[in-house]
Parts: C-alpha cells; structure tokens; sequence
C-alpha cells in the first residue's frame, strides 16, 4: 500500500462510518453498531440467495461482518464468529438485521398497505426508523441470562411405559438454529423451503428451541431416560413426537417468550374507515427484497 494512500482510506472509511446504525440487541443485552452493505458484499449476498442450504449461515456471516460490539472489543479487539453467534440470540439477529438495513438503505421505499378492516389500499415510503416503536423490542427480564435461562413444558401422555414427556425448553442462539440446518439435508431444506415457505418445519423449529427431553416410565419415575444430545432430541421429535405434542409444546413455549419477539411495525389509522391498524414487516425478507430492487 502507498503511504500517500492511507490517509485517503483513512477519510474513506468515515463514510461508512456516517451511516453506523447503534441498535440495543434486547435479548443478550448489548449494544451493537451496524454497517452499512457495501459494494463486496453484493456477491455474497447473491451466493447467499442461491442455495438455501448455505443461507443461514452466509447471512450470518453477513450480519457478523456488519456488526460491531463497542462495550466489548475495546482496543481494537474482535469477537470471533464462533463467540458472535454462542451468546447472540436468534432474536437479537433480527435487531442487527434492522440495524443492518436502516444503515443501507435507510427506507423500505414505496409500499402498498391495506387497510384489514375495509377494501382501502394506498401508498407509502415508509422510513427504517419508523418500524421502531416504543413496544417494538423488550428487553431480556429474567433472572438469568438467555444462555441459561430455561422453561420447563410437560406433556402428559399416559400409554404403557410413557407417562409423561418433559421438554427443558431455551431461546436459541444463533448458532442453535445453525446447528439444526446441518442435521439436514440440502433436498430436505429445499423441501421445507417448498412446502413451508421456510427452512424449517415444525420438527425443526421445536428442535432449536429444546435443550433436552426427559421420558418419564411412571407418574413418580425418579430415573426418567433423558436424551439432551441435539442428534438424540431430533431424532425423538422426528420419529415418536405426535404432531399434537409437537404443535402444544411450540404453543407454550411461544406463549412464554412472546413478548421478547421483536416486532416491526409502522401504525396508520385507515382514512376510509377510520380504524387503526400496524402494517407489520419481516426485516430479513425486506433486506433481500430492497437489494434486488437496488441492483
Ligand atoms: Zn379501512
């Protein structure tokens, strides 16, 4: 590198730091400052678009690169991807996506809105910042940390051998959902992604958010066999689990944790019928979408 260069780069590289976006992650309780995309990574998020088998993780690899934790790395220290996506919560992924995109794009740009309640339709250039509201994100309350932090959901089954199934139930991590994408196929990903408009089915969705399950023989079974090994506990779930028992444990376990999903949302109040309503929006669809429509 020329030394004349340096102090080019140098001023070069306040331009993107014009654009840092400081989002809170609610969940792992951390400030983050995100980057905006640059020109390098319109190629990985092409490769990423491609094959949803590498999805997950190329995303993440995305958010990782734009992301920045300046209570942690002080002294220009960096957190390893491995560190990032352990103690970085699914949920807090979808912040830094936001994060991410108000520091891109800034807007979602012009987008039809209907009104639910009458036939009214109309236009509106609705602005990244305007997706936070006050109950947009709660903040992580509980006595531990989400890491540790664990909900206990019993299931009453009462046949020969199996009273009762207990699910030791966690948020996931990042690096949770990562695990359960590799213990698929790319045909059985495709698969989902064809019939369920997503990467995961229920079977999968219930795996990433159980750290164990205990199978109790009687009511007062005192040495329940215990599968807590991720390749066990999706096995169970894929080969034994009813698809009642499965839909009611991921039932209780989102009525639980509820309030902690973020929620992107810009309120209107419809000018035909006069009811209010929140236009909501999925910030990982809508980063794909404005970078095709930017291309
Ligand atoms: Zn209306």
């Amino acid at each position: 590198m020329q030394l004349e260069h340096v102090n080019v780069f140098k001023n070069l590289e306040s331009l993107t730091k014009i654009r840092q976006r400081e989002v809170f992650c609610p969940i792992a309780k951390v400030t983050a400052l995100n980057t905006p995309l640059i020109a390098a990574d319109d190629l990985m998020l092409k490769t990423t678009m491609s094959s949803v088998a590498i999805y997950d993780k190329e995303l993440s690899k995305i958010i990782y690169n734009h992301t920045e934790f300046p209570e942690i790395e002080t002294n220009g220290t960096r957190i390893a991807f491995e560190q990032f996506i352990e103690n970085i919560s699914y949920l807090d992924r979808q912040v830094l996506l936001w994060g991410i995109f108000d520091a891109t794009y800034g807007t979602l740009g012009k987008r039809e809105i209907s009104c639910p309640f009458c036939a009214n339709k109309f236009e509106d250039d609705i602005k990244s910042e305007e997706l936070l509201q006050p109950d947009s994100l709660t903040a992580w309350d509980l006595d531990q940390s989400f890491v540790e932090y664990t909900f206990m959901i019993d299931e009453i089954v009462d046949i020969p051998n199996v009273y009762k199934l207990q699910f030791i139930a966690q948020l996931p991590s990042i690096k949770k959902h990562l695990d359960v994408l590799t213990l698929l196929t790319t045909d059985q990903i495709q698969n989902n992604f064809d019939n369920f408009g997503s990467l995961f089915s229920k079977v999968e969705e219930l795996s990433t958010v159980i750290s164990s399950i205990k199978v109790f023989k009687t009511i007062d079974d005192e040495r329940p066999d215990t599968f807590d090994k991720l390749k066990d506990i999706y096995f169970v779930i894929r080969k034994f689990l009813l698809l009642s028992i499965t839909s009611s444990v991921l039932q209780k376990f989102n009525n639980h944790f509820a309030k902690f999903i973020p929620s992107f949302k810009k309120p209107y109040t419809c000018g035909e019928c006069g009811k209010d309503f929140d236009f909501r929006v999925d910030m990982e669809i809508n980063l794909f979408r404005r970078f095709l429509e930017t291309e």
